[in-house]
């Protein structure tokens, strides 16, 4: 049988990091501390342990572990109960298991002892997104977490929305993205950005996977950050938790106690089970991770979202990402500017300044920034405009350097230069969708193929659209919307081409075709 890594870590009193050094050493390979090992493995680690305290080196080689680090060693108490056949019968385990002398090992090990002589950056909280298919209960589950791991502030004040929200755990603090589904995500992600360190894909127990599951996983996946599946509602009698779990294999998700690695959590956002597992995991995950940050060094963040307060003006939610932000300071938004004229923590208590992962509504812009735009900060106003006129004369070189290449290429090859034009309609189920679709769209734009777009709604394609796209020769590509029978049927008889997707990356291969096949051949 098997055990997982940080349970043993747990029942031998070592820390995670300290098992992983353990595991290098006897050249056992491992993903992460939730991997789990063989039987052999364990007899083997404690002989070494043995050996080390009798020879007194395990101070020694454990000295690298920071205070956080010690502070944050995850032992999910009710999870590795479960899981911790080795525990029960520790004896034959060992007796089984020693065909190796510890000696090897112990020699193995002397070159890692100096691991780290640098000084560390501190710690910082994940910021974690929860997305899902709709109805699979992401609202439900964040606002469980709030009301049970936030405490409350002011009271009767009325906390507004800014977006993201801090939970405190016992583990420490986890930043939670208060935007369910993947628009947040995506429009983030389509600016170049990113904000989530961990993504929580809920899935309902009653309904398993369904499409905008599959496309949580392909935006986490595409985004390159670790994933957590919360299969939620189990309270109901006809949930079905190992239905999800054998269907997350069929997307190469193998959950743990198949042999995988893809961490499964049972919850209810009802009842409130599993959710205590589900944050432990999170701060698990954070910690495998070693998400650090300077909060003494230069000023970088993102905007989450922004709106504009009749009475207040405008508020943007930025996430802090590096260095410390103060009242008073000077923040750059693309080529805008604004001072800091007052901040709020996301409890809507009144702050003076926010360090690394800290969510913080801003009152100070002129104009609202979009979300997913990177903000620096400057000295002073005269800094902040100096960023600025730079900005903006990279931005004039690049459109002049374009212009001056695209005339040449003229000059050079006459009408065959000239730009093609790949007229496009799109239509999706929410604004962030279109915005995330547009924003990877702008970046496919070559000097031979303009992408032109006619039409950018909300909703499903209309016989208004199919008669634009006729008189235009335009191509209508659908996200998350369908046509009725009627369009359809139109679109058919005009011979306008009409795609429809679930995942928007699909969505942008059909546009790599369509730039593809635009162009001419050059003779
Ligand atoms: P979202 O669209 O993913 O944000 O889903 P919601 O949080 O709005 O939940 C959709 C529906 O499922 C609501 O009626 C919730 O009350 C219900 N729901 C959410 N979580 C649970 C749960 O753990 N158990 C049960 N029985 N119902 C739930």
């Amino acid at each position: 049988s098997k055990v997982r890594i940080y349970t043993l870590a747990k029942d031998l009193g070592v820390d995670n990091a300290k098992m992983l050094e353990i595991l290098d050493s006897l050249g056992v390979s491992y993903k992460s501390v939730s991997s789990t090992i063989e039987e052999d493995t364990v007899g083997l680690i404690k002989e070494m342990l043995a050996e080390e305290a009798a020879s007194g080196t395990g101070a020694a080689t454990s000295t690298d572990t920071t205070e956080a680090d010690a502070a944050q060693t995850p032992t999910p108490q009710n999870i590795s109960s479960q899981n911790t056949p080795t525990q029960a019968a520790p004896a034959p385990a060992t007796a089984q298991s020693v065909p190796q002398p510890a000696v090897t090992a112990t020699a193995e090990r002397e070159p890692e002892a100096p691991v780290n002589t640098q000084p560390e950056l501190p710690h910082r909280a994940p910021v974690v997104t929860i997305m899902g298919h709709v109805d699979h209960g992401k609202t439900s589950l964040l606002d469980y977490i709030r009301k049970t791991k936030v405490a409350a502030k002011e009271a009767g004040g009325i906390t507004q929305h800014v977006g993201a929200f801090e939970a405190r755990t016992s583990k420490g603090k986890i930043v939670f993205i208060d935007t369910p589904g993947h628009e947040a995500f995506t429009t983030i992600r389509a600016r170049g950005a990113n904000v989530a360190d961990i993504a929580i894909i809920v899935i309902a127990a009653d309904d398993s996977l369904m499409p905008q599951t599959r496309e949580a996983i392909a935006h986490a996946q595409a985004a390159k950050v670790p994933m957590l599946v919360a299969v939620n509602k189990i309270d109901l009698p006809q949930a079905d938790p190992e239905r999800v779990k054998t269907d997350l294999t069929t997307l190469n998700l193998v959950p743990e106690e198949y042999g995988g690695d893809t961490i499964v959590v049972p919850v209810s956002a009802r009842t409130g089970e599993g959710v205590e597992d589900l944050l432990e995991y999170i701060s698990l995950t954070a910690e495998l991770e070693d998400l650090r940050a300077d909060p003494k060094g230069s000023f970088s963040g993102v905007v989450i979202e922004s709106r504009v307060d009749r009475q207040a003006g405008v508020l943007a939610t930025v996430m802090v990402q590096e260095g410390t932000l103060h009242v008073g300071d000077f923040l750059v938004v693309g080529e805008g500017y604004g001072k800091i004229k007052a901040m709020t923590d996301s409890n809507g208590g009144r702050i003076k300044e926010a360090g690394p992962s800290t969510p913080v509504q801003v009152l100070g812009f002129s104009e609202a920034p979009a979300s997913g735009e990177k903000v620096v900060s400057a000295k002073n106003e005269h800094a902040a405009r100096e960023v600025i006129a730079q900005r903006a004369s990279d931005r004039r070189d690049a459109e002049n350097a374009r212009t001056q290449r695209k005339k040449t290429l003229e000059e050079m090859m006459g009408p065959l230069g000239e730009t093609r034009t790949v007229n496009l309609i799109l239509r999706a189920d929410t604004q962030g969708s279109l915005e995330a679709i547009q924003g990877i769209l702008a970046k496919k734009e070559t000097e031979d193929v303009k992408l032109n777009v006619l039409l950018a709604g909300i909703g499903s394609p209309t016989e208004g659209d199919v008669l634009l796209a006729s008189t235009a020769e335009a191509t209508i590509l659908c996200f998350n919307v369908t046509a009725s029978g009627g369009v359809k049927k139109v679109a058919d008889t005009k011979g306008i081409e009409l795609g429809t997707f679930r995942i928007i990356y699909e969505l942008i291969d059909e546009v790599d075709r369509l730039i593809k096949g635009n162009l001419e051949p050059v003779f």
